[in-house]
């Protein structure tokens, strides 16, 4: 599945420039050539991920309202980019704002760079005023609360298309969460609480719509693939991975592979005709099935669906919002867990693995599938794809649900090569060093309530992450090189007045 399967045509951001009729027509028509070279300039260099999309140049309050309305309908519009070209009076745009139902990034730009000192005068003046004409946009987006990014800079810069870039692939992640299905085999994992949580109140925020099913609905799935599938797909595994010598051809557990693959034909086949594209899975729920789902998720995920273990479905909506965000950028995104400390000797780290599921997106070379047994689930040994995670800067984020509201906790962090080797270990894992230090960033993990469940990415930016935040209005505490505890808990508890006076993030 590509991670914009459910995408009705590429998808584009909207270029919405302000002004008004008071300039005359020749002003006008100037103001529309300048845009159309900003929107030019924006999508020459290609390092947005949408095409950004010229509109009419809007002077009217039933012209803005109407494209805001056109642009809640278009669904391949994934947002819109405001510019004040002149100055655009902003109780013309009270209307339209109030219906936009899109992400907003608001575009402080000029059509030149540089000042023209020695010629300057006052028609130029009068033509390039966006410095007051946003001024006067920005007060009303302060005064009505619009979520928003603010964005300033010339088009020409590749630091300001990198900052438009970001919001592009955050209002993705928005429309994906907006759009998501997620299919739960089985419960939760019993008296856990942190993957517990408020589904509809999730439904609300994010548009995720999580639906339960007896895992034995999958059984059947799985019971349906056939002798072929489940070739082509033992086939590709060896292709794919280095495969342990006992899971080939012929040999002993062979099997155990066939088994682990008529699992992911099943799993594909339930995922495929209901549109979902994210699920969860329960160790302790097992049904019919006669191995817990390893290589499958794996796989899955690389191709771009959420997960949660234990079913834990906040993880998996959050995994699949950051798949989509990350598509055609270098690096993974995978299911994670705090699993066990380094203290020393040497920098303090964090070895974090899962029972199986990790995504080979992150890993550092070949995936090797092997088989072992399980100490839990009562089931047959599951085949999983071993390997240690790539080296490079990445960020982890968890979602936790307060009771009042949700909160994102994440933390910047170095992943690295294990100390030594892991023979023994026979799980795929990630071993990095957080910032600041493993104990101020575990002091403020712990402190904002965090869970163990993550989603770990080396693909995206932690703005891209602050970005998404800000767009759905969802409180984000970020654990990086500058945080200190006393600080954090601070802020932990302004964001608890905050969000208690403003519950849906604005202002
Ligand atoms: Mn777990």
């Amino acid at each position: 599945m590509s991670t914009m399967s459910r995408t009705e045509g590429r998808p584009v951001c909207w270029f919405l420039t302000g002004s008004q009729p008071l300039y005359g027509e020749e002003t006008l028509r100037q103001v529309d050539r300048q845009a159309r070279q900003v929107v030019a300039t924006l999508n020459q260099a290609g390092d947005i991920p949408v095409e950004v999309v010229m509109q009419p140049v809007l002077t009217e309050a039933d012209a803005i309202r109407s494209v805001c309305m056109e642009a809640n309908r278009a669904d391949d519009c994934i947002g819109v980019v405001a510019w004040m070209h002149t100055f655009s009076p902003a109780r013309s745009w009270i209307a339209g704002l109030k219906v936009l139902d899109k992400p907003l990034l608001h575009l402080h730009t000029q059509a030149n760079v540089s000042l023209p000192w020695s010629t300057i005068d006052m028609d130029f003046m009068n033509l390039n005023q966006a410095a007051h004409g946003d001024r006067e946009f920005g007060y009303l987006l302060a005064r009505l609360g619009v979520r928003r990014k603010t964005v300033v800079g010339h088009a020409s810069d590749a630091a300001l298309r990198a900052r438009v870039a970001s919001w592009a692939r955050a209002a993705l992640g928005v429309r994906a969460a907006r759009r998501l299905r997620l299919a739960r085999f089985g419960d939760n994992m019993r008296d856990v609480a942190v993957t517990e949580g408020d589904k509809v109140e999730a439904q609300v925020r994010f548009g995720a719509d999580v639906k339960a099913y007896g895992v034995n609905d999958l059984v059947a799935a799985v019971d349906s693939a056939t002798d072929a599938e489940v070739d082509d797909l033992v086939s590709e595994y060896a292709e794919r991975y280095e495969l342990a010598p006992e899971l080939a051809k012929g040999a002993d557990r062979h099997p155990s592979l066939r088994e682990a693959a008529r699992i992911e034909a099943g799993l594909r086949a339930f995922l495929g005709s209901g549109g979902f594209d994210a699920f969860t899975t329960n160790f302790q729920d097992l049904g019919g099935l006669r191995q817990l789902p390893g290589i499958s998720v794996q796989r899955l995920m690389h191709d771009g669906y959420g997960f949660g273990a234990e079913g834990d479905w906040k993880t998996a909506v959050l995994v699949r919002a950051l798949k989509v965000m990350a598509e055609g950028l270098p690096g993974g995104t995978s299911f994670m867990e705090d699993y066990t400390y380094h203290f020393g000797p040497g920098e303090p780290k964090i070895l974090g693995a899962h029972m199986l599921e990790v995504c080979p997106s992150i890993a550092a070379g070949t995936p090797r599938a092997e088989v072992h047994p399980l100490s839990i689930g009562n089931r047959e040994d599951p085949v999983r794809l071993v390997f240690d995670a790539a080296p490079g800067p990445a960020f982890v984020v968890g979602l936790l649900d307060l009771g009042d509201r949700f909160r994102l906790v994440a933390n910047d962090v170095e992943v690295v090569a294990p100390d030594e080797p892991l023979p023994r270990l026979p799980v795929a894992r990630a071993v990095w060093k957080p910032a600041p230090s493993l104990a101020t960033s575990a002091a403020c993990w712990l402190s904002a309530g965090g869970p163990h469940h993550t989603v770990l990415s080396s693909a995206l930016s932690t703005e891209t992450l602050e970005d998404f935040a800000e767009l759905l209005g969802v409180e984000l505490v970020r654990i990086g090189p500058g945080t200190e505890p006393s600080g954090f808990l601070r802020e932990l508890r302004w964001n608890d007045a905050y969000y208690r006076l403003f519950p849906a993030g604005s202002r």
